[in-house]
């Protein structure tokens, strides 16, 4: 009996990947170009459903046409070199997906370039880690959807379900939206990170909680609006012990963060289509301020922090703490929104963004309850410039303002860095301000360089004279 599809790299995510295929009944043929990863297959995690190949020629040969083939490798070169070997056997119509995290502008030239070939191409944007993929990840596909007819259901069954039962995989939209997406969801991952870790900074210096109490408060907020996969880790984090046995494992692990780019490349996309994503942007600057620990450490042994008085009550302080970091977040999603926005029509993706918003509510690591608030508002207009408009973020933004403003004045007196929260305020300021000086910076502009300005009263650009 032939095989139903064959997936290509055996690492971490790919065996665990083709684990979950073959869990769905699907006879997966599995291949990876250095034996050891086949052979690690073999012994680990053999399946029923899935059969190992120590030779592409044999693989391809065991697949039933169209041929459908997963590659799960490094993003970058290895992409590139997979498909070349895989070449000489794609026939018209066989389907080739690339689940790895690939850089969309790579997978917009490996479309085209599948495409004059005959074969169908699609970037797939896998997310929620090994565990995600074992289990049921959040899946986003680009491409076509007329090609993700063809396949779609495999990626379905294997995705998680949200709580009404709903796959978390989806057509996104047009060629690389698949890996777009993905990217930007890393993006506001890094930011919904560090939102969480300036809250961690800000109750452990200025509420003197220890672990377990920030475990509980975490925990805490786990229950209410900000539920959230990642603040439920949060709090297991925070409780974990120290397997030498000297108290908590948070206080051994050394304070500096690293990226592996999907980051950075959000951030660019933003300054290519001209979107604020001040919140991602010092989400990946905290990372390299963080790389620098020495010199960090040795400062601030010479530089003492002001130290004010903190809220009175530690209570306040919790549930401020709780509305500050609501206030991040519905910051974070209006960045990664606008860009979903803005980006899917100078690329022609056609994306539903109540749709991301829907497929994010599982198996991903930014899965949280307030996406579907999310999907509600574009459902309630779905060509919402920005989700601070929405009445319900509206009446949000009213109500945990104030107390997200006091935390960042407390944070700042006592020189504690909470740069992405102060990105939230500004961004949300900005956003909401008639005036924001531009009008200065034209006439400054015009004034050095002749490069013109409007006036409020008349239309076109003109260049002023400017008397001295
Ligand atoms: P691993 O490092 O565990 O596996 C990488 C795989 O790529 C291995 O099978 C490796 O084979 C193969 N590979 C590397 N270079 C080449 C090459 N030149 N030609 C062919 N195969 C090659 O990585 P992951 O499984 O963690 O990641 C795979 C992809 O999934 C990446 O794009 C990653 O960004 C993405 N991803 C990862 C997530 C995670 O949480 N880990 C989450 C979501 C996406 P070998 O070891 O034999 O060299």
């Amino acid at each position: 009996m032939k095989n139903d599809l064959a997936l290509i790299g055996l690492g971490v995510m790919g065996s665990n990947l083709a684990l979950n295929i073959a869990d769905h009944g699907y006879k997966i043929a599995v291949y990876n170009y250095t034996q050891d990863l086949v052979d690690k297959f073999k012994n680990e995690n053999s399946h029923p459903n899935a059969e190992p190949f120590y030779d592409l020629d044999k693989m391809m040969a065991s697949l039933k046409a169209p041929r459908i083939i997963i590659i799960m490798v490094t993003a970058g070169k290895a992409v590139d070199s997979v498909i070349e070997a895989l070449k000489p056997y794609l026939a018209q119509g066989d389907i080739v997906l690339d689940l790895g995290n690939s850089n969309f502008n790579d997978t917009n030239r490996r479309f085209r370039e599948l495409q004059n070939l005959g074969v169908v191409f699609s970037g797939v944007g896998v997310s929620g880690g090994s565990e995600g993929a074992r289990h049921g990840p959040a899946i986003m596909v680009g491409g076509t959807k007329e090609a993700y007819d063809k396949f779609g259901t495999i990626l379905e069954d294997i995705s998680a379900h949200a709580y009404d039962g709903k796959p978390c995989c989806a057509f996104m939209g047009n060629g690389a939206a698949g890996h777009y997406v993905k990217m930007v969801h890393n993006g506001i991952e890094y930011a919904d990170m560090q939102l969480i870790a300036e809250s961690y900074l800000v109750l452990k210096t200025l509420g003197g909680f220890s672990n377990e109490e920030l475990a509980q408060i975490f925990e805490s907020y786990a229950k209410g609006p900000l539920e959230s996969y990642l603040i439920k880790i949060t709090a297991k984090v925070l409780k974990e012990k120290d397997p030498k046995g000297q108290g908590n494992l948070i206080d051994y692990i050394v304070d500096k963060a690293g990226q592996k780019g999907t980051g950075k490349w959000t951030c660019q996309a933003g300054f290519e289509v001209g979107v604020d994503l001040s919140m991602i942007d010092a989400a990946c600057n905290a990372r390299f301020i963080s790389g620098s620990l020495k010199e960090r450490t040795l400062r601030s042994k010479e530089c003492k922090a002001q130290s004010v008085e903190s809220l009175s009550s530690k209570e306040a302080l919790i549930k401020k703490v709780e509305n500050y970091l609501y206030v991040g977040k519905i910051a974070a999603y209006a960045q990664g929104f606008d860009l979903y926005a803005k980006a899917s029509k100078l690329y022609d993706f056609d994306l539903n963004l109540g749709k991301i918003a829907e497929i994010f509510r599982a198996g991903c690591i930014i899965q949280a309850k307030f996406l579907n608030d999310i999907t509600k508002a574009y459902e309630r207009n779905p060509t919402l410039s920005n989700l601070i408009d929405d009445p319900f973020f509206k009446e949000k933004l009213e109500l945990c303002l104030d107390d997200a403003r006091e935390i960042s004045i407390l944070a700042m007196k006592n020189a504690l860095p909470t740069p992405v929260m102060y990105e939230a305020l500004a961004y949300i300021d900005g956003m909401r301000c008639s005036c924001v000086g531009a009008n200065l910076i034209q006439g400054l502009r015009d004034y050095f360089g002749a490069h013109t300005f409007e006036r409020i009263d008349e239309e076109g650009f003109r260049h002023h004279n400017w008397s001295n």
